[in-house]
């Protein structure tokens, strides 16, 4: 279960810089496809070899997808670091990304109008390192008041 497994595995700080840079390894190839998309469409005719014109459309295609596909991975990456992240630090004693997991599981939410196919969500019942201060991350997100 990710990303349990491996912020137990290599800690959490390790974690969070590997998720950083394959996050940014899938904006670089988001880029990249994208100027190859767009090279592939500025330079398509219709009237060139069929061979030519088959290489420079499934470039457009090819492209534009690898495109779509990078952008969805660097922003569901970037996501889930930034909502570990952003809890990683003891409460207590302000220790950051030093902590043991005591428990975990994952959770759907309930389907609203919004999405009705909502992704389970992974927790962790930590405790830091230093202080011995326990604590669930992601915390659950707040309801709206009733
Ligand atoms: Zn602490």
């Amino acid at each position: 279960m990710e990303p349990v497994n491996s912020i137990s595995r290599m800690g959490f700080r390790k974690w969070y810089e590997r998720e950083l840079i394959d996050s940014h390894v899938s904006l670089v190839t988001c880029v990249l496809s994208a100027f190859v998309a767009a090279a592939c469409f500025e330079t398509f005719t219709l009237p060139a070899p069929p061979l030519t014109a088959l290489l420079q459309a499934g470039g457009m295609i090819g492209g534009a997808a690898l495109t779509w596909a990078s952008w969805l991975r660097y922003r569901r990456i970037m996501l889930r670091a930034w909502r570990f992240g952003e809890q990683a630090v003891c409460k207590q004693c302000t220790l950051y990304g030093r902590f043991n997991i005591l428990a975990s599981g994952a959770i759907t939410p309930p389907a609203t109008e919004d999405e009705p196919h909502p992704a389970s969500q992974v927790w962790m019942n930590v405790s830091c390192k230093r202080c011995g201060h326990t604590w669930r991350m992601p915390e659950p997100a707040d309801r709206p008041a009733r």
